[in-house]
């Protein structure tokens, strides 16, 4: 097959772009993504070969290797991995299928400033790509386990690059990188330094589970290296916590989280016993933009005795802890475990229920120890975790406890309230917790509804997202007070103390008996009653749902789904 040139996709252009000519503060973390690249390469391998003893693969000797040639100033990262075929290279380097990049372009165009972009840019990741950080030509060759020929990729990040079918390439990929020269005032180090080299594996890579071995010919001092690995290869979750920098852990994170954010909390927990496993948990930093699509991908990665079996195991967490990312590592459990198994597993079911005591147990902390923190961890997952409170009983009161609301007696230090500072700052008299669910701040702000209650100077809990319907009829309500919607049926306030008492309203009900007589007659068809009410103080009139009827938001739902 000859020599094929394609163009990049437009996204995949920009973001090439911004690779090359920004001026990234630290362009070692190249070698990380090529690094993970790799190690994620490994572990597909292995697991293809467990599943599938007639894959004619090599897997005795799995690891990564990292090659210098100072001559020719090239730095080459192999592993023996799964590798890609020629479509899938076309399909995973040439393309960035990953939505949250294209979502990350969009924001970076929004950037007004550049010092903006640049923050931007530092927290992202673009994988494979940030290989132009360093290299003015990227060779990728690869060939997949099982298959006979192989792939060569080339680019010189421009807008094209180029697809070969060759001969005789070994099983797995190496991406070669011909290196701009070093400027190290634009943080260029010189990566055919032997010892930076080994200092970027050691700080960034150190816990991956294959050896990551340096070969090569010359080193700094004119010697020939001889092969030498790099990383300690220790798991992270197996030691204590006193043992690894909070610096290990987050590179950890990024590595499986595919995120290069630091998380916003690291979670651990070590069970022993009859049924001993290992956790590492990290709740992200922000939330991924697909969370709410049907097709996200949930779970943390599950090991078996330190083996690589699974990404994305659902059955770990329940499905509002989707986002949490991280690694179980259990000792009991069979290498060819399936996920249907593990679905049914009783063992798996007390793993999930523990895991998930102690990511809510340390969000409570979070509430209690850092605000600051937990008001990212609200406002970014919030509205996942009150799926729970449908879905999950058994956690309610957990999750209720760390739940917190929007409210019209909020101020900016504190805009939101929990359900206990709630009852606590009730009214004299006031039985019910109020709230007023919307699509919206701007419409429940500007709802007949809330007249009365901000008149009277009584607490409402505003609800804007779609969830929100749904838990307040699943919970009912919280220390006995009910909750209760100010958009529902007839809601007794009392007279404000400049309002005409019980026999002046009765006197207004003989007066407008006619008016609304008349005003029932002409909208039969449309509504249930008219009526006087004391809820409002400006608007002439409002729509008021019975008690137990749908509200307007809810009904839309439900019709949306088709019911
Ligand atoms: P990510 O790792 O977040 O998926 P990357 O840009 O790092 O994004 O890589 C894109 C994809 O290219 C990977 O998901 C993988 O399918 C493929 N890939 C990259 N490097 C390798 C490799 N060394 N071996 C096999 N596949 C690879
Ligand atoms: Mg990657």
């Amino acid at each position: 097959m000859p020599t094929e040139t394609f163009e990049f996709q437009v996204e995949a252009r920009q973001l090439l772009q911004l690779m090359i000519h920004s001026v990234y503060s630290n362009k070692d973390v190249f070698l990380r993504e090529l690094v993970s690249n790799a190690s994620d390469a490994l572990d597909k391998l292995r697991l293809a070969a467990l599943r599938d003893d007639t894959l004619d693969a090599d897997v005795s000797d799995l690891h990564i290797e990292l090659e210098i040639d100072k001559d020719a100033r090239t730095l080459t990262v192999r592993d023996n991995g799964i590798g890609m075929s020629y479509d899938e290279v076309g399909q995973l380097i040439g393309t960035i299928a990953n939505s949250g990049t294209a979502e990350f372009l969009r924001e970076l165009r929004q950037a007004q400033d550049k010092a903006g972009a640049e923050g931007l840019i530092g927290q992202f990741g673009v994988g494979f790509y940030s290989g132009f950080m360093v290299a003015d030509e990227v060779t990728l060759l690869t060939r997949r386990a099982g298959e006979e020929r192989g792939t060569r990729w080339t680019s010189r990040g421009e807008g094209t690059y180029t697809l070969e079918a060759v001969d005789d390439v070994p099983q797995g990929t190496s991406v070669v990188l011909h290196l701009k020269p070093a400027d190290p005032d634009n943080q260029l180090h010189d990566y055919t330094s032997v010892w930076k080299i080994k200092e970027i594996v050691k700080r960034y890579s150190d816990f991956i589970t294959w050896p990551v071995r340096l070969v090569g010919e010359a080193g700094d001092d004119g010697e020939a290296a001889a092969p030498e690995t790099l990383n300690s290869m220790k798991a992270l979750w197996a030691r204590s916590r006193e043992e690894v920098s909070e610096e290990e852990y987050h590179e950890l994170y990024k590595h499986i989280g595919h995120d290069w954010r630091e998380p916003l909390q690291t979670i651990q927990l070590q069970a022993e016993g009859t049924f001993e496993y290992q956790a590492l948990l990290f709740v992200p930093s922000h939330a991924p933009h697909d969370l709410f699509q049907q097709n996200f991908k949930r779970g943390v990665q599950l090991y078996v005795k330190r083996v690589f079996i699974m990404d994305d195991c659902e059955a770990l967490l329940p499905p509002y802890l989707r986002f949490v990312k991280g690694v179980v590592d259990a000792q009991d459990l069979s290498l060819n475990v399936s996920r249907e198994i593990l679905q049914q597993d009783r063992h798996i079911r007390m793993m999930q229920r523990r895991l998930t005591k102690k990511v809510l147990s340390s969000v409570k902390s979070m509430m209690t120890d850092d605000a600051e923190r937990y008001a990212t961890f609200w406002r970014e997952f919030g509205a996942v975790l009150k799926e729970g409170l449908v879905t999950d009983p058994d956690h309610r009161d957990a999750l209720l406890a760390v739940a917190s609301f929007a409210t019209t007696h909020g101020d900016d230090g504190n805009p939101t309230v929990t359900l206990e500072q709630y009852v606590e700052r009730m009214r004299d008299g006031q039985e019910d917790i109020y709230y007023i669910t919307g699509e919206s701040r701007e419409s429940i702000d500007s709802s007949p509804h809330m007249e009365a209650f901000r008149e009277r100077g009584i607490e409402v809990l505003l609800l804007t997202d779609p969830v929100d319907e749904v838990w307040v009829d699943a919970v009912g309500e919280f220390g006995g007070k009910p909750l209760r919607s100010i958009a529902k049926g007839e809601i007794d306030l009392g007279a404000r103390e400049d309002e005409q008492g019980e026999d002046d309203r009765e006197k207004q009900a003989e007066e407008y008996a006619g008016l609304l007589g008349w005003m029932r007659e002409r909208l039969e068809e449309d509504v249930k009653e008219v009526r006087l009410s004391t809820r409002l103080t400006v608007s002439p009139a409002c729509l008021v749902a019975d008690a137990n009827d749908l509200t307007p938001a809810l009904e839309n739902m439900y019709r949306a789904m088709g019911q």
